[in-house]
């Protein structure tokens, strides 16, 4: 038995083509989205991803514009920008590519976001909203690409028992809470895992619907899934590749050549939760706009 591949990309493909026809609208109705990403310094990594938004934002016809900073900008310099990015109606979506360099604090900066901007779904205020189900917050992008691939890969979640592996800020913990809230696409049982979580495989293999959020290499094996099991991979990993021009590759947290064949589905990786991702984002940014121009 090989797993059903729950393309991203393809799911991606359908929610940009809603987007492009919601732009499409706000453009009749002499609106223009604005967009902007800020990058603090040069890690590659970054630059990648930001390129890869700008790339999706014009193809749906948004038109985004990157805010480069030098690493040594300091935390009063950058809340300024991003309060200048507030106060100016043109622009409908901040977002702040992570990771900022060191001496930025996470917390201080991505809560200076004007929460009806906030198009990452990472301020307090959105946060909060997502806890108690007010559905006027915008959800991050990630958990929110998740649920919709098991949406529109047809996966029943009420009542099935989703394990989430990782309880980070931005993927693992709101999953969670996600997955487990009262409503369609989702209602299901769910546990988080951590890396203090004794004997892991033995969690794991409860799974109807598993998720890899830990930003392990390739951590998950066949001895952590249940055979059938729905398998989701958010882990972006570098390894070593000598073989490639650029001396690493970049693998998941799941370990997909072994999962593959006792899978009931799973995500490739890439072209699984990374294209959902930006599709979320993307989504989210039209969303500001119509709010802010109703
Ligand atoms: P994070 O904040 O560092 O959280 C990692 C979590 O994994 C923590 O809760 C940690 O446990 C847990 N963990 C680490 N080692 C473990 C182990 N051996 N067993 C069980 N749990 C373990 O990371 P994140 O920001 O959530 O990101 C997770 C991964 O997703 C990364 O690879 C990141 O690059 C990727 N990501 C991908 C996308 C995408 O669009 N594809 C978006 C965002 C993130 P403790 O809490 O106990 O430390």
């Amino acid at each position: 038995m090989s797993a059903r591949i729950l393309n991203g990309e393809a799911f991606a493909s359908q929610i940009h083509l809603t987007t492009a026809t919601r732009v499409a609208a706000l453009r009749d109705r002499g609106i223009t989205l604005g967009l902007v990403f800020i990058r603090v310094g040069e890690d590659p990594a970054s630059r990648a991803y930001v390129s890869r938004k700008e790339t999706r934002a014009k193809e749906v016809g948004i038109s985004s514009r990157t805010l480069v900073l030098p690493e040594s900008t300091s935390l009063a310099a950058l809340l300024k920008e991003i309060d200048a990015l507030n106060a100016d109606p043109k622009v409908h979506g901040i977002l702040i590519q992570s990771p900022l360099p060191s001496g930025l604090p996470n917390d201080i900066v991505y809560a200076r976001v004007s929460p009806a901007k906030d198009v990452d779904g990472f301020h307090p205020v959105n946060f909060g909203k997502l806890l108690i189900g007010d559905p006027t917050g915008f959800l991050p992008c990630t958990p929110a690409g998740i649920l919709e691939i098991l949406r529109l890969g047809q996966i029943p979640t009420a009542g099935k028992h989703a394990v989430v592996v990782g309880r980070g800020q931005i993927v693992g913990r709101p999953l969670a809470v996600l997955l487990g809230r009262k409503s369609p696409g989702a209602d299901c049982t769910v546990t988080v895992a951590h890396s203090r979580t004794p004997d892991l495989p033995s969690i794991t293999r409860q799974a109807d619907i598993l998720i890899g959020a830990l930003g392990r290499p390739l951590f998950l094996t066949q001895e952590h899934i249940r055979p059938g099991a729905t398998v989701i991979d958010v882990g972006v990993n570098r390894i070593p590749d000598p073989s490639s021009p650029r001396g690493y590759r970049l693998v998941g947290d799941i370990d997909f050549a072994s999962v593959q064949s006792i899978a009931g589905a799973i995500t490739p990786n890439p072209g699984g939760v990374g294209p959902m991702t930006i599709a979320l984002l993307l989504s989210n940014t039209v969303r500001a706009a119509e709010d802010a121009t109703r």
